[in-house]
């Protein structure tokens, strides 16, 4: 098994359960000013693991974590020069996923699209015209990853699928995973009617981030084969 550098501690491949004609490699990334996760779908032959009859997709995740320090203008150039590398190391994806930026309805900071530019910019220079760029909402990536009704899961929902769908081994005890009991998570005195709480996860970790990564990749994926079938 080829392994990628990781940041994290998460450099254990996974396999996708659904067969999948795609031959391609896929890349989703969930962006923010203070990490770049990475899930990466790779169907490079000679792949996967050995005892496996047929070739099988791989699932790597990955993550960066930014400075936070200095300005803004600091930081995007230091973004840059750890984003670049970290993209040339990996083969040039034929399909990128970016999530675009939001904020629960919010105004979205201007330094989230800024980000997004250096991003950008990075991937030109990794991976030039070989790789398609395609900017999805979250709830765009989440319909297509996680299935019709699913494109407003929250963090919760998306780290138990990526651990449930792909076999994804990271944690985040700050919501026990997002396979708690929903009442676990409601505000301390909140009774009756706790379906109604929003499983969401109080201090998201990264593992969120790079789950995410991973649905974007995903969806990158289901994406192409929506394509292939018109
Ligand atoms: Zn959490």
């Amino acid at each position: 098994v080829s392994q990628l550098p990781m940041e994290a501690g998460w450099a254990r491949p996974m396999v996708p359960p659904w067969s999948c004609e795609l031959a391609e490699v896929i890349y989703g990334i969930d962006p923010s000013t203070l990490r770049i996760a990475l899930g990466a779908l790779d169907y490079r032959p000679g792949l996967g693991y050995p005892d496996m009859a047929a070739p099988r997709p791989v699932v790597t995740p990955g993550l960066l974590s930014l400075d936070t320090a200095t300005t803004e203008c600091a930081r995007l150039a230091g973004a840059r020069d750890r984003i670049l590398p970290w993209l040339e190391q990996r083969a040039a994806p034929a399909l990128l996923v970016i999530e675009k930026p939001f904020a629960s309805g919010q105004h979205v900071p201007h330094e989230s699209f800024h980000l997004i530019g250096v991003l950008k910019e990075c991937v030109w220079r990794a991976y030039g015209l070989e790789t398609e760029v395609l900017m999805l909402s979250p709830s765009e990536w989440k319909m297509r990853a996680l299935g019709a009704g699913k494109g407003f899961a929250e963090k919760p929902a998306i780290l138990a699928w990526a651990r449930a769908t792909l076999g994804f081994d990271g944690v985040c005890e700050r919501c026990g995973n997002g396979l708690e009991p929903e009442e676990k998570l409601g505000r301390p005195g909140a009774k009756s009617g706790k379906r109604k709480l929003k499983l969401v996860c109080p201090r998201p970790s990264p593992a969120h981030d790079v789950a995410d990564g991973l649905g974007l990749a995903v969806a990158g994926a289901v994406e192409l084969e929506r394509r292939r079938s018109r």
